[in-house]
């Protein structure tokens, strides 16, 4: 069978055409290769590490771009062409399909078909040295003095996708999710608004990243419309409750960890453990509805309120990508107690911009720009914390930063934040005023680390409101 046929057969249906997993779709069996040929084209020969900023690929990437070869974030894709959704990373405007190269034996993982999974799951539960293994061996094939994939022409046209004819999937099956609030700015500001700044923080706050247990169920892709929820509202000045759309919906700008290895029930993890069990990152929306978490949060914390959409980036950029942009994060006053002490930088440096697209326009202002660096408990912490009662984590579990806000007006997180409370709408330079989100709003979130010459970004997460029916 040529490679060409190979391809149309598993366009079909990748899942239901897996091959025996000796043999390549082309009828090559692994082990009947020429002697020294797998090893050949599986094994990295790399010795420059994938994160080197010299790296240049063979296919063109403009320094603005989120994705050089510096980067190579890992989603989920299908093509009007092979609707089946696989696996594949961001290079430039392109998705570099790895099922193809899986199937063509220039990629080994280990049980054949990881890729072709829709979802990311399999492939992050082999854990974090395949995953340096695998970043290492797709860098090398995207290299510009790299031969292989470039002067492969039959293979570039099967591997490299267009990102225009791509769509994409939520990357992972999300088995739990967990949202933090550990930005001590994002905090204080709330706490001012409601108790006065006296009492702004709570007293357990700076001894343990505050969190509570959210929906897997309601985790989106960008792109995914969100319709307005109707809850429970009863504003303080009304006596009785109703149940109707809600009046001020909003946005929550975040990070969200995407856990790679589980941890088991019973057990502590030490900081290298937590570390290790973190596969990447994703930009995160926590949208919230703020008039129907003000009555539901006594005594127990959101609710309904949270529950109904939170939305994720498509692309996780892993741990193992950000590693040149770690900081220390602020001083930890008072030092936290020995289970959440840590060795070394475990915060980024990691810009975020969010704009709004008012409802009937069509430009997009910027509404706030901050950076991830000034989250007051790392995600390294929060994860630590969150095994410590003997909590299990799992393969999937998506861990939100709570909203990043900094310590300027512009940084605000939330347009709860933004417009205190609704008391300073924010003007847009459109003309449109808003103090919540109206339907027909879309908002879209970025960031990136800044390198020299490069940055490693994380594309957008972007949701347009719908009216409540
Ligand atoms: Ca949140």
């Amino acid at each position: 069978m040529s490679v060409a046929n190979s391809r149309r057969v598993r366009g079909l249906s990748p899942r239901i055409q897996t091959p025996h997993p000796a043999q390549s779709p082309s009828g090559r069996f692994r082990h009947l290769l020429p002697q020294g040929e797998k090893e050949e084209r599986t094994k990295p020969k790399v010795t420059t590490h994938p994160n080197d900023p010299s790296l240049r690929s063979f296919i063109d990437v403009d320094p603005a771009s989120d994705f050089p070869i510096q980067n190579l974030p890992y989603g989920v894709f299908s093509t009007a062409a092979y609707p089946a959704p696989r696996v594949g990373i961001a290079i430039g405007n392109y998705v570099l399909d790895l099922w193809a190269l899986e199937q063509d034996c220039r990629l080994d993982v280990g049980p054949l078909g990881v890729f072709s999974a829709p979802s990311l799951n399999s492939f992050m539960a082999l854990g974090p040295k395949v995953w340096a293994k695998t970043r290492a061996r797709i860098s090398e094939l995207l290299r510009h003095d790299h031969p292989e994939l470039r002067d492969n022409e039959e293979l570039r046209k099967q591997a490299l996708v267009p990102m225009r004819d791509a769509r994409l999937h939520l990357p992972f099956t999300v088995s739990g999710y967990t949202d933090f609030y550990s930005s001590k700015e994002h905090a204080t500001n709330v706490g001012v608004m409601f108790r006065g700044k006296d009492n702004a923080l709570q007293p357990n706050w700076l001894h343990m990243p505050i969190a509570y247990n959210g929906r897997a169920s309601t985790v989106v892709v960008s792109g995914t419309k969100v319709k307005r929820p109707r809850g429970q509202l009863k504003p303080p000045n009304v006596e009785v409750p109703s149940f109707a759309p809600c009046k001020r919906l909003d946005f929550e700008l975040e990070m969200g960890v995407v856990v790679g290895q589980p941890s088991p029930m019973g057990g502590m993890l030490t900081e290298q453990q937590a570390e290790e069990m973190i596969f990447g990152f994703v930009l995160l929306n926590d949208w919230s509805a703020r008039d129907i978490q003000q009555w539901e949060y006594v005594p127990l914390g959101p609710f309904l309120a949270k529950a109904f959409a939170t939305s994720i980036s498509p692309w996780v950029v892993t741990r193992e990508a950000l590693e040149p942009f770690r900081l220390n994060g602020p001083e930890q006053s008072p030092a936290p107690l020995d289970y959440l002490r840590q060795s070394r930088p475990q915060n980024y440096d990691l810009e975020l911009d969010v704009s709004l697209r008012a409802a009937g326009t069509n430009a997009a202002d910027t509404i706030s720009r901050t950076n991830f660096k000034y989250m007051y408990w790392s995600s390294v912490q929060q994860l630590t914390h969150h095994a410590s009662s003997g909590c299990a984590m799992n393969v999937g579990d998506l861990l939100g930063s709570g909203t990043i806000s900094g310590p300027e007006k512009n940084q605000r997180g939330s347009l709860l934040e933004i417009s205190w409370n609704g008391t300073e709408p924010v003007e847009l330079p459109g003309g449109a005023k808003r103090s919540f989100l109206e339907d027909g709003d879309s908002l879209v979130m970025r960031g990136w680390c800044q390198g020299n010459g490069y940055r490693v970004g994380f594309g957008e997460v972007e949701g347009t409101i719908l009216a409540a029916e």
